[in-house]
């Protein structure tokens, strides 16, 4: 990959892009000789981009967009310096952007910008959010293989040899991909992603990476986006396909996107350290928050209909809003660690997740805990799937979670009216789309 990576000043093409709602990236691609009033502009688009629904050919349901008469909004790049697109057939550069408001304010449906006004939240309090994500995906022969919806992913190692079941952290499994994972961490590299721990997650062909921890949680965010980019590019260059659909074969693991965070104080002092193991109350106050909130945030953590075949009993996704330490089947985990990295481990966003919308409500629910002081119920020992009676039930299903989020207070509060309305009706086009055609299954059962 080295010879293609050339740096950014030979870089021909420039692709500026911003993360919609679903966390599509949507821009525009532009020669080397734009770049300079590009990085000092932006570029405009269209505010609608904003609300596409996962087919992008569909805005009608977005109103919000329409009352402006869908002016431009501008997108002007977050970072000083494009990165390079170390997988791109030719010198490429890319340029993260987020939108504002023709008069210079933020266009609030942006879920970068919904995140921004969340840490702000924080520095006022004089917190700092130290965040972390973890990504699961499945890889597989080649993005033709997604066409034949095969019941499990076929992986082979290149050589014909299809990679086994039993291989959750299987070593071999990597070793047989050698060459995608030596270009990720080479990509991740060139493009200042701090990508840390790899491994052989439950399903054949399926992996976890793990991000490196920034107290910057926009940055963290920024981090996750582009990974996901990232992975189906060096997948694609290396004839394999990858996807961050949460349950994208229905008898295998699901994908989550598991995201920790603590935070800091203005002295640099973790404020969920109590220098025991319980953790502070503090802590507490913030889980309470989350368990509290998560019914109404499922819509975010939880964005598509193929998003709830992930949460059952026994897959190490959550079905209860419940916590407890040193547990992978609650939703929110502490961690077993050194006192002064005692964190919390939200467990509940799938890989398909927005995670800027994802870090947001996690936030704004911890923040909302610790505002108001809240208290949460004892924490859970053992398996919380049959131990959950003090606990509520997270909704199970997509049209449950699009009510709850749609009723919510705390998101009108954390997250914005207009951010409720657009991403409610993304989602009531979504389920428009879906419910106007006729499923295979149903074909099977009644014709
Ligand atoms: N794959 C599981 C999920 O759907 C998570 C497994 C794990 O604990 O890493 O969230
Ligand atoms: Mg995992
Ligand atoms: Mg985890």
């Amino acid at each position: 990959m080295s010879e293609i990576y050339k740096g950014n000043k030979d870089n021909k093409e420039f692709d500026l892009f911003i993360a919609d709602l679903n966390g599509n990236l949507r821009g525009k691609r532009i020669p080397a000789s734009g770049l300079e009033s590009v990085m000092t502009q932006g570029v405009k688009l269209p505010q609608s981009v904003i609300g596409f629904d996962n087919w992008g050919d569909d805005v009608l349901g977005n109103g919000l967009v329409f009352e402006t008469g869908d002016t431009d909004g501008v997108c002007l790049p977050v970072y000083d310096e494009p990165t390079s697109v170390p997988w791109a057939e030719s010198p490429r550069g890319q340029i993260l952007a987020m939108m504002y408001n023709m008069d210079g304010s933020p266009f609030y449906p942006d879920p970068r910008q919904l995140l921004v006004r969340i840490v702000e939240r924080y520095k006022a309090l004089g917190l700092t959010p130290v965040v972390a994500t973890e990504l699961e995906f499945y890889l597989l022969d080649g993005e033709s293989e997604f066409k034949r919806r095969p019941e499990e992913p076929i992986i082979s190692d290149g050589n014909g040899r299809r990679l086994s079941e039993i291989d959750c952290y299987s070593i071999d499994e990597m070793d047989c991909l050698e060459g995608f994972f030596t270009e990720v961490r080479q990509a991740c590299e060139a493009q200042g992603i701090p990508a840390d721990t790899i491994v052989s997650e439950l399903g054949p062909g399926q992996f976890e990476i793990n991000m490196q921890h920034t107290n910057d949680a926009v940055l963290s965010a920024d981090h996750a986006i582009l990974f996901k980019r990232l992975i189906k590019g060096v997948a694609r260059r290396n004839g394999l396909g990858a996807t961050f659909m949460a349950k994208p074969y229905a008898k295998k693991s699901g994908s989550g996107m598991h995201v920790h965070f603590s935070l800091l104080d203005d002295t640099g002092r973790n404020v969920f350290d109590s220098g025991d193991e319980d953790g502070s109350l503090m802590m507490r106050h913030a889980v309470a928050g989350l368990l509290n909130h998560m019914p109404e945030s499922m819509l975010v953590f939880a964005p598509h209909m193929n998003s709830y075949r992930r949460f059952q009993n026994g897959a190490h996704a959550p079905t209860f809003a419940s916590w407890g330490y040193e547990n992978r089947t609650v939703a929110v985990r502490i961690p077993d660690s050194e006192c002064e990295a005692r964190r919390i481990e939200h467990r509940v966003a799938g890989a398909d997740s927005n995670p800027y919308l994802v870090l947001a409500a996690i936030l704004g629910a911890a923040l909302h805990g610790i505002e108001t002081k809240m208290l949460p119920p004892q924490p859970i020992e053992g398996d919380a799937y049959s131990l959950s009676e003090r606990y509520e039930a997270l909704p199970n299903r997509w049209e449950m979670a699009t009510e709850a989020f749609q009723d919510s207070a705390f998101m009108r509060e954390y997250l914005g009216e207009t951010f409720v309305r657009v991403f409610t009706a993304v989602k009531e086009q979504e389920q428009e789309k879906i419910y106007g055609r006729i499923s295979d299954v149903e074909y099977e059962a009644y014709l």
